[in-house]
Formats: C-alpha cells, sequence, structure tokens
C-alpha cells in the first residue's frame, strides 16, 4: 500500500496521457495509437507484447508477465480501450483533477483500470514478488460496441487462464461485481402492404400497427421478478398519414439474470408470427453477451474480500444490468471477477470521473490477487 500510494502522481501522469489520446470505438487511427501507447509502457515493464491489429476496430494488446513460471495456467487481466466518447470532446470535457476527483471522457471507463493493471504488474515488480503464476493483459479494442472483433480472441485467453480479472470500474462505494445481465438486442422489421387510405384501404396491409401488436406480444416475455427485462427503444415505420404503411421496424434491448433466460426469449422472440395474415416478420439479432452467473465469481470474491480486510479495505459484491467481457469469460466456465479498476462515477455521463484516493487502494488490491490466486 506504501508503495502504491507513493506511485499517485506517476499514476495520474499516466492516466492523464491515456485519456487524452482519445479513443473512441470507430475510429481505428487512435484505437491503434492508445494500443501503442499501452504496448510501450507493458515492454517497459518486462511485457512480452504482441500488438493484434484488425482490419476495421483498431488493435487490440496481449501482453505476458512473468512467462518464465512453468506448470501454471496464467491470471488474465482484461480491459478494453475504447470509450463512448467522439473525437474531440476531450475539448469540451478535458482531463481536469477537482474535489479529489480525476474527470475526462473515458476516465472511469476504463482507462483508470488499464492504469490500474499496468500498476498492479509494477508493484510487484518494484517490491520483488513473484506471484504464482504469469499474467496476462489482453485489451480489447471495440467492447463498447459489444465486443464483435476479438470475441474469440478473447474466449481463447480465458480459456487458457485460471482466473480472469476485470478490470471495469467498481460498482457503486467500490464494490466488486460478481453478476452481470446477459445483454441481446433484436430487430424486428415488418413488411406489410402500402395502399391508400381514401381510396383502396382494403389492399393495404398496415406494417405499423402489425408491429404495434407484435410490440405487445414482446413485452409479455419479460419476467422482471427474475430478472428478465425487455426495452422497445426505438420504433421506426411509415411515410404519411394517408399512405398505409408497408414497412415498420423496432428495435428491442433484453437483459437476463440467467443463462437459460437468453436462449428461451431468443427462441421466443424468433418465433413470432405475423398476427395479420398478409404481413410478413423479419427477425435479426439475439442475445450477445450470455449472463455472467455469481458461480463464476464466488470463490475469487471470497479471496479478494479477505485480501481486501488485510489491507484494511471492506468490499462488498454488486451485480449489475450491463455487460462486459467478463460475460464471455464466466460463460465458458472460468472464474471471472469484475469490478476490479477506478472507484467512481458517471460512465458514458459528462460527469464522469474517479476518486483519486481510491486508486492506490485499488491497485493494492489488484497486485495482491493477482498474487496470490
Ligand atoms: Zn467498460
Amino acid at each position: 500500500m506504501k508503495y502504491c500510494r507513493s506511485q499517485l502522481t506517476e499514476m495520474l501522469r499516466c492516466l492523464r496521457e491515456a485519456v487524452e489520446i482519445e479513443s473512441p470505438s470507430g475510429s481505428k487511427a487512435n484505437i491503434d495509437r492508445m494500443a501503442a501507447f499501452f504496448s510501450t509502457e507493458f515492454r517497459r515493464h518486462k511485457g512480452s507484447v504482441e500488438v493484434l491489429p484488425h482490419p476495421s476496430a483498431g488493435a487490440a494488446v496481449c501482453a505476458e508477465f512473468w512467462g518464465g513460471i512453468g506448470g501454471q495456467k496464467p491470471v488474465l487481466l482484461l480491459g478494453h480501450h475504447d470509450t463512448v466518447w467522439d473525437l474531440g470532446t476531450i475539448r469540451t470535457m478535458p482531463f481536469r483533477v477537482r474535489n479529489g476527483r480525476a474527470y475526462g471522457p473515458g476516465v472511469l471507463d476504463m482507462k483508470s483500470g488499464l492504469v490500474c493493471g499496468l500498476w498492479a504488474i509494477r508493484a510487484l515488480q518494484a517490491l520483488g514478488v513473484e506471484p504464482r503464476s504469469p499474467v496476462h493483459f489482453f485489451l480489447n479494442p471495440d467492447e463498447e460496441v459489444s465486443s464483435v472483433a476479438f470475441r474469440d480472441t478473447i474466449e481463447a485467453e480465458a480459456k487458457r487462464a485460471r482466473a480472469v480479472l476485470v478490470l471495469e470500474p467498481a460498482a457503486a462505494g467500490g464494490a466488486l461485481k460478481t453478476e452481470r445481465k446477459g445483454v441481446g438486442e433484436f430487430q424486428i422489421t415488418v413488411h406489410g402492404r402500402s395502399a391508400h387510405t381514401g381510396t383502396n384501404p382494403d389492399a393495404g396491409v398496415n406494417a405499423v400497427s402489425e408491429l404495434a401488436r407484435q410490440i405487445l406480444r414482446i413485452e409479455k416475455l419479460a419476467r422482471p421478478g427474475r430478472g428478465l427485462t425487455l426495452n422497445v427503444g426505438v420504433i421506426h415505420g411509415g411515410t404519411r398519414s394517408n399512405v398505409i404503411p408497408e414497412r415498420a421496424s423496432a428495435t428491442v434491448d433484453v437483459r437476463v439474470s440467467r443463462r437459460g433466460d437468453g436462449e428461451l426469449v431468443e427462441r421466443k422472440v424468433r418465433s413470432l408470427e405475423p398476427i395479420h395474415p398478409g404481413a410478413r416478420l423479419e427477425i435479426r439479432g439475439g442475445v450477445n453477451r450470455p449472463a455472467m452467473e455469481r458461480a463464476q465469481a464466488a470463490n475469487l470474491f471470497r479471496q479478494a474480500r479477505e485480501l481486501g480486510r488485510q489491507l484494511g479495505i471492506k468490499l462488498n459484491e454488486a451485480s449489475t444490468g450491463g455487460g462486459s467481457d467478463g460475460n464471455f469469460t464466466a460463460a465458458l466456465g472460468i472464474p471471472t471477477l469484475d469490478g476490479l479498476g477506478a472507484v467512481g462515477e458517471g460512465a458514458h455521463a459528462r460527469h464522469e470521473h474517479i476518486l483519486i484516493r481510491q486508486l492506490p487502494r485499488r491497485v493494492a488490491l489488484l497486485a495482491a490477487l493477482v498474487a496470490t490466486i
């Protein structure tokens, strides 16, 4: 802890640089710069680094530390270096420190998490502590847009690992995340038939009204009592009031607490039938991130809580409706603990910030976990 406290200025310097290199998911050049920035930091601290380029998403980074330790499966530190903030946000939302908080685009979600990971490794090196197993550190370039580009690589890394520590921000009060809901999205398009509402109303098939009736069916699939919720967030349809609309579409967000419910809701949505015999339904999408169930986190959380106690940090656990790459690794049955990054508020919001005094404590906790599990 003493070492971690002594490093705070350095950590903030690194965090500032990382935030000021903006890295929105879609901006390949900037994501590549961000990947290069962390690769350099990893190499500087004895990491053997592989940069994995991608034609559209930007590069991922895979680093290995203490690779010489034989016989043990590695611990995987998992993070992402993309953010939800567009290029240029830094001009209206600059990195700044005020009242013990550091603000800026992506500062909490999750550049500070990457800084925590880096300093956990640096702390162990500085103190001459060799962990039980090698440490792999994977940076995903497109987590904020559903982790399409490197999902297979993440899953392959996870399968090799003994445990996955996800550096997403902590839940409120610094709690670690032991459960995450599964996340899905469906696009439902209704194809009807257009017609003149005055001269030929019977010839039309109203796609808007068909969609409205389908939405009521879809909403009935929700089981909020057990964490299955649906939100029809976007609808489009129709052109003019005097035209029977031939097309309408809806986008539906789905959250599930249980993996089985993800499969159930997929099956039910896909098997929707048109109510009007002249309408046709086109259904796309599905559950993208399976639920991260507590079973995969329980042991790791117990260890983290005990290590926290020794460090004077009281740790709670939390479940969240948001997904992360931890959903993928937990679904493979690999022990996964999430929320090990910084403590703060406002991820994806303009007041996004971290609590600076918590940073050394999180690094110490992470270092202790990495060294002992
Ligand atoms: Zn994140």
